[in-house]
């Protein structure tokens, strides 16, 4: 095998087989071969990643061989990293019992494909039943056809990097940095889109609005530094206890809000109760003592007329309701 790292073997995009396939199609025609291959290298096993049409050509899209001690052509093209033509296989003592002559296959020419940092990707090959000289014509075209496939590896090499950067920002744009949880403008965007949802569907759909009790007395008693991992408690305990579609964000500070999807009223007030409850069973240990929080919660259902931020003041009226009433509660309507 050759010394190079193997490089992991990304999802190669439709429209890039479907273009190899034609370059295979256009090089047997030239080369005057029944196949025409491009082999793929995954740790130490081979693909046939795409082929010729023809039905003289026995492999199939898929198949796989290993690559270690296969006696095959194409093993060796990736050991040595180097072209390799065999004329007749049956004249040769190195090549007439490779697994090949199966097929008849006894001439073969074949190319190293690299990714962009020169690992391995597989190879380009030709095969013939049929001991076969090549023109340099009918090599040049095949070179080029290799410089063309290892440029497209080069573009999906940059697309995939680009691609995982703008997921990479997306997830920053989204994420409220010390909880890991949507931010406001993301739980915005995302409940905006499940309510829209539900007023087409006449579905219903409630909003929690959430607030530490006493939260600025941790910080004064323990810390900011506590606060914040209070922040990141609090979160753990609320991600474990919500539904895997209910919309949890920070809305600022210690203030939260959770979109609850197909969710009556009655329903929310039950989902309300039991974050409470899990949230005053959320303790943190400083050097002397073990300490406890509270949440208060305002729990709305959203109307048609709603929007997320009309929703999440209405939330808010009724949550000041229940710190009026004592905190540790959850509240569903305006107090008078
Ligand atoms: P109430 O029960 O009425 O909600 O009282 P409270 O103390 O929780 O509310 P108040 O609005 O008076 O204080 C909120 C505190 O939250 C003040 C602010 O310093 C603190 N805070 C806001 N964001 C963060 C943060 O990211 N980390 C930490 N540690 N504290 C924060
Ligand atoms: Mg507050
Ligand atoms: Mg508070």
């Amino acid at each position: 095998m050759t010394n190079k790292t193997i490089a992991p073997h990304p999802q190669v995009r439709e429209t890039l087989l479907v273009e190899w396939q034609s370059i295979l199609e256009i090089l047997a025609e030239f080369m005057e071969v029944p196949v025409a291959l491009i082999m793929s290298l995954t740790k130490d096993e081979f693909t046939v990643f795409a082929k010729n049409e023809s039905s003289l050509n026995p492999f199939n899209v898929g198949d796989t061989d290993r690559c270690h001690n296969s006696g095959l052509y194409c093993e060796r093209v990736i050991n040595t990293n180097q072209r390799l033509f065999v004329n007749n296989a049956l004249e040769s003592d190195e090549w007439c019992n490779n697994p090949d002559i199966e097929f008849n296959l006894v001439n073969y020419l074949g190319f190293p494909l690299h990714w962009p940092n020169g690992d391995i990707f597989g190879t380009l090959c030709v095969l013939d039943t049929k001991a076969h000289q090549y023109t340099d014509k009918q090599e040049r075209l095949m070179v080029q056809f290799r410089n063309m496939i290892e440029v497209n590896l080069e573009l999906l090499e940059k697309n995939l990097k680009l691609e995982n950067l703008s997921k990479n920002l997306e997830y920053l744009a989204n994420t409220d940095e010390l909880t890991d949880i949507w931010n406001r403008r993301a739980f915005i965007a995302e409940s905006e889109k499940e309510l829209q949802r539900a007023v087409r569907n006449e579905h219903p759909v409630c909003l929690l609005m959430l607030d530490i009790d006493d939260f600025k007395q941790i910080n004064d008693q323990f810390g900011h530094e506590v606060g914040d991992e209070v922040l990141k408690l609090f979160c753990h305990g609320i991600m474990a206890i919500k539904r895997s579609y209910d919309i949890f964000g920070r809305i600022g500070g210690e203030e939260f809000a959770i979109l609850l999807p197909e969710t009556k009223q009655t329903e929310a007030v039950e989902l309300a109760e039991r974050i409470r409850e899990k949230v005053a069973n959320i303790f943190f240990h400083t050097q002397q003592q073990k300490v406890g929080i509270t949440v208060s919660i305002g729990v709305c259902q959203l109307t048609p007329l709603d929007t997320v931020l009309s929703g999440l003041n209405k939330a808010d009226k009724i949550l000041y309701t229940a710190k009026r009433a004592g905190k540790n509660q959850v509240q569903n309507q305006l107090s008078d």
